[in-house]
C-alpha cells in the first residue's frame, strides 16, 4: 500500500519565505491545540491546562514539522513514534491528531463521554497515532528506549520521540532509561524535556530539583541542546540540528517553557494545573488565546 508520509520534506532553512510560511502554520496550529483544550476541559468539567499550554509550540513543530507518520496507515511500522510521557497533556495533543487526519474531529466533541475513545490519558488500544498508553509518570523514557532498539534489531530508521515533564524527571524509571540510553548509543532516541518550572505540587527545584539538566544527561552520554520552548524557529533549528545517524549519542532537548503560557492569569500558577474555565472566564480566556502569545508579565514589569 502506497503511504503518504507527513513531513517528508527537510525543514526549511531560516530566513527563508517557506521557513517564514512554515512558522506562520506552527503558530497557528499551537493556538488550535490551546483552544480546543480550553472547549474540551468544559465538555468534561476539568482538565489539565497549564501542562498543555506549556508544550503547545513544541506539538505543533513535532506534528507539523518533524515527526514522520502516515495519518491514513497509523500503524505503518516504518513511522517515527512520538509518546507523550507526560501523558495529562493529552487533551493538547488529540484536537492536532484530528486535524492532520488521524479521525474525524467530529469525534472530539464526546471527549471523555463514556464510550469515547478519548480519556484524560491516552489510549494507544483506541487512539489512532497515539503509540503508547501514558499517564503513570516516569515510564515512557523507557518504552521510547526499547522501541529505538527495536528499530535498529529489525534495520529500520525511524525516530523515536518522547515528551517528558520536568516534574517527571523525579518519578519512575526515567534515570535508569537515560543510562542505558547512553550505554547502547541509541542515536535516534531524542527525549524532549518540558521546562515548565513547574510540578503540579510547585516549582521543581523546591521540591526535586532538576537543574542542570544538561550536566545530567551529559554525564549519562547524551547530547543536549537547550532553547526556548515557545520560539518556533528555535525548535525548528534543534530538530534540524539533531544527529541522524543510528550509533550517535542518544539526544535530548531541554525546552525552557513557562506553565500556562498564553494565558496570563495561568502563567506559572500552580493552581491552574487542573481546572475548568466557565462562563465569561471562558470567553475571555478563548479571546485571549487567539490573541497570540504576548510578552509575559515579568518581562513587561508587572
Ligand atoms: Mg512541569
Amino acid at each position: 500500500m502506497a503511504t503518504a508520509v507527513c513531513n517528508a520534506a527537510p525543514i526549511p532553512a531560516r530566513g527563508t519565505a517557506e521557513r517564514a510560511q512554515l512558522v506562520d502554520l506552527l503558530r497557528v496550529k499551537a493556538k488550535l491545540s490551546r483552544r480546543e483544550t480550553v472547549r474540551l476541559t468544559r465538555i468534561a468539567g476539568a482538565g489539565h491546562y497549564t501542562s498543555t499550554f506549556s508544550a503547545a509550540e513544541l506539538f505543533a513543530a513535532i506534528y507539523y514539522a518533524r515527526l514522520r507518520y502516515s495519518p491514513s496507515d497509523p500503524d505503518w511500522l516504518d513511522r517515527d513514534r512520538f509518546i507523550l510521557s507526560k501523558g495529562h497533556a493529552a487533551i493538547g495533543l488529540y484536537p492536532l491528531l484530528a486535524d492532520v487526519g488521524f479521525f474525524d474531529p467530529i469525534e472530539l466533541d464526546d471527549y471523555t463521554r463514556l464510550g469515547s475513545m478519548f480519556g484524560d490519558h491516552p489510549d494507544m488500544r483506541k487512539i489512532p497515532g497515539i503509540d503508547f498508553s501514558s499517564g503513570s509518570l516516569g515510564h515512557g523514557l523507557s518504552i521510547g528506549l526499547g522501541m529505538a532498539l527495536a528499530a535498529r534489531i529489525s534495520g529500520r530508521a525511524y525516530r523515536t520521540y518522547c515528551m517528558l515533564g520536568d516534574g517527571e524527571l523525579g518519578e519512575g524509571q526515567v534515570w535508569e532509561a537515560v543510562m542505558a540510553a547512553g550505554q547502547f548509543r541509541v542515536g535516534r532516541l531524542i527525549a524532549i524535556i518540558d521546562r515548565n518550572q513547574l510540578s503540579i505540587d510547585g516549582p521543581t527545584e523546591e521540591l526535586m530539583g532538576v537543574e542542570p539538566i544538561e550536566d545530567k544527561f551529559e554525564a549519562f552520554r547524551w547530547r543536549v541542546n537547550r532553547i526556548d520552548g515557545h520560539d518556533l524557529d528555535a525548535i525548528l533549528d534543534a530538530f534540524t540540528d539533531l544527529d541522524d545517524n543510528a550509533d550517535a549519542l542518544p539526544q535530548l532537548i531541554v525546552a525552557d517553557t513557562v506553565k500556562g503560557r498564553g494565558v496570563r492569569r495561568m502563567e506559572l500558577d500552580k493552581n491552574w494545573h487542573v481546572g475548568n474555565l466557565v462562563g465569561e472566564d471562558y470567553d475571555d480566556v478563548m479571546a485571549e488565546i487567539d490573541g497570540g502569545l504576548q510578552p509575559l508579565l515579568a518581562e513587561v514589569g508587572k
